[in-house]
């Protein structure tokens, strides 16, 4: 048997090498330069300082240097059934009910290429997308997904526009992206409905929305007794409740309901950034759709509308939100904004104040938790699934240099190999 295969081959062996790169692993330490990282049957075998290489027989090796070796990213909010820029376009009007789980083939691919080997989709995709990937009949990265969202007749989960077209149905393959709910025992029957068919986060409409033909980012989605039967629902399966929320006053409903994460959280206020604080929930801004100027050619007037409003004071309230020390994790709203260059949220973060260590922890073992993945991926530790990236890019040097999928030369999942630039590009040179 020979321990150094060519760089890039198919031949199946389920050990790997990745010799000789530098190491961010995701916990916030410094980086660890010279150093090995061997995986064997999917899981982080051992890490140390290349001249220490354990022999490894047969084992894929991909040379390292010049390199960074980063966890694989979370993206924490993704709707990947969603063809992006397409809202209230008058395409929508004639796709056919089952084209999105086509559509979302190419979208789950290039997902994976820029990065991401978790993405939690707050909306849209379902458990056939999943068990179609994890059988490996379609690549992608591992799911968390929410189903469909739970808001309110009339607010952000009722996609119907005046004429009854519904949007929510047309970007969804199987039914309607939202799930209309109101009061209490539609709240607690709605999250048994979704839990049941798979969500391992249930998503609530806390305010209004951008894209929602009938409300407004100030209107209020469910209340707080709502919210709180789904959160109390929910926790007695030990799952967690992602909410929507875009005004301050939504914000600190959600909290007060006991949510664990607010989505993007575009005029978050002092009071809101306390809660956050006092309760340790997350904030994940999705400011790569945040801080996109609203396309008229593409979006509905009343979208353009509603988004300029947002817009005129997101990236201060979200700044002190990160300055404040609230807990993030990377999330894009892809979907909403373009799939497939999902760490352009990393340099957002850092254009709002956050340091590059911490972006990238915000993408990857900051997000793990949220996701409650945390003891098995979201860092490069002995023992965890080797869900990996390599980049010729210094992400503490020139992290929005990540956003583009030509800068992520090789990404693992689970310890198999689903991306390799280097084979192909054998020039590619280190950037920084
Ligand atoms: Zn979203």
């Amino acid at each position: 048997m020979n321990t150094d295969r060519n760089q890039g081959t198919d031949q199946e062996s389920d050990r790997m090498i990745i010799r000789n790169a530098v190491i961010i692993d995701g916990t916030g330490g410094a980086p660890n330069p010279g150093y090995t990282v061997v995986v064997i049957a999917g899981k982080i075998d051992w890490i140390g300082p290349a001249a220490d290489e354990p022999n490894v027989v047969d084992a894929q090796v991909i040379d390292g240097t010049g390199m960074y070796l980063t966890p694989g990213f979370i993206d924490a909010h993704v709707h990947l059934t969603m063809p992006a820029g397409q809202l209230g376009g008058a395409r929508m009007l004639d796709l056919p009910p089952r084209y999105g789980y086509y559509s979302a083939i190419p979208i789950l691919k290039a997902t994976l290429d820029a990065g991401i080997t978790t993405a939690r989709d707050l909306g849209g995709i379902d458990m056939a997308t999943d068990v179609a990937i994890r059988e490996g009949i379609i690549e992608g990265p591992e799911l968390i997904y929410a189903y469909r969202a739970l808001g309110p007749t009339g607010g952000h989960g009722d996609f119907r526009t005046c004429c009854g077209f519904n949007l929510g149905q047309a970007v969804s393959p199987n039914g309607d992206i939202g799930f209309l709910t109101d009061g209490v025992d539609q709240a607690i029957r709605n999250t048994r409905e979704v839990m049941r068919l798979g969500a391992k986060v249930i998503k609530v409409m806390a305010s209004g929305g951008v894209w929602s033909p009938r409300d407004q980012p100030w209107h209020d989605g469910l209340n707080v007794d709502e919210m709180r039967a789904v959160v109390e629902e929910a926790a007695s399966h030990d799952v967690p409740v992602a909410a929507h929320a875009q005004s301050a006053r939504s914000i600190a409903n959600a909290l007060k309901a006991g949510v664990r994460s607010i989505e993007h959280a575009y005029e978050i206020d002092d009071a809101a950034i306390g809660l956050m604080l006092e309760r340790g929930a997350f904030m994940v801004p999705t400011l790569s759709t945040g801080t996109t100027p609203p396309d008229p050619a593409k979006a509905a007037p009343y979208a353009v509308e509603k988004k300029l409003r947002l817009q005129e004071k997101l990236q201060t309230c979200v700044a002190n939100a990160v300055a404040a020390g609230v807990r993030v994790a990377m999330g894009t709203d892809a979907g909403v904004c373009p799939h497939g260059t999902n760490l352009t949220e990393l340099g957002h973060l850092v254009d709002l104040g956050m340091k590059p260590i911490d972006a990238i922890n915000a993408g990857t073992l900051n997000a793990a938790e949220l996701l409650q993945i945390d003891n098995r991926t979201g860092s490069i530790e002995l023992g965890k699934e080797a869900d990996l990236v390599l980049t010729p890019v210094d992400p503490l040097a020139g992290i929005h240099q990540l956003g583009n999928p030509d800068n992520i030369a090789v990404v693992v999942a689970k310890g198999r190999l689903k991306k390799n630039l280097l084979a192909a590009i054998p020039a590619l040179e280190p950037v920084s």
